[in-house]
């Protein structure tokens, strides 16, 4: 942020008075611009054994696979933005059921929160944002070409879960490590004991 959305004037970021953490405020009028994460809601759509997964026109990950999400809009709830995406990438109408998986991603800022859902019927297709919609058995999700890890991390404990058909929220972290090669440290959250790490 480099000027005032109130006023035009530059802003400079520094801690307020009273405050803990840096902010952008402006001297000329006194604005603290408080910046906080983006909700990012979407779901695993699902028809008997298969999973609705979009193939992304946009950047970043253009050309991988994905679970239909987006950022959550001023004025509907959590449900109705993971509805609201899945019709907006694949023109799918679900019912949109449990929260499932919730992953913090704070290198980027983001929460994000998928919901298992039940697709109503099978006239889907892509939207703006996908380049192809496809419904997808186990054995056909292509692993090596998900776009990110909340999916692939989500992808994995369905599975897992739907064995014994129980799905209870799976809440974690994912956390970018050091180095070039941007590889995710997850860490999952367990209810009944510490936290541990799950996979790298
Ligand atoms: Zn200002």
């Amino acid at each position: 942020m480099n000027f005032c959305s109130q006023c035009g004037e530059p802003v400079a970021l520094r801690v307020p008075a009273g405050d803990n953490a840096p902010r952008y405020v402006c001297d000329a009028c006194g604005t603290v611009h408080y910046q906080n994460p983006n909700i990012v809601v979407g779901c695993i759509p699902l028809w008997e054994d298969r999973v609705l997964l979009c193939k992304r026109a946009i950047e970043p990950r253009a050309g991988r696979w994905t679970l239909p999400a987006g950022f959550m809009e001023n004025g509907e709830t959590v449900q109705q933005g993971a509805a609201r995406e899945t019709l907006e990438e694949a023109n799918a109408r679900v019912a949109v059921g449990e929260l499932y998986t919730l992953f913090n991603l704070p290198h980027i800022n983001q929460v994000f929160m998928l919901f298992r859902a039940r697709l109503l019927d099978l006239d889907f297709g892509p939207g703006s944002e996908s380049l192809e919609v496809a419904l997808l058995p186990e054995s056909q999700i292509p692993w090596e070409d998900l776009a990110f890890p909340v999916v692939e991390q989500s992808l994995t404990f369905y599975f897992q879960d739907r064995i014994n058909g129980e799905f209870p929220l799976r809440m974690g972290d994912i956390l970018r490590l050091q180095g070039p090669e941007r590889r995710h440290e997850i860490r999952m959250h367990r209810p009944d004991q510490e936290d541990s790490v799950a996979s790298t």
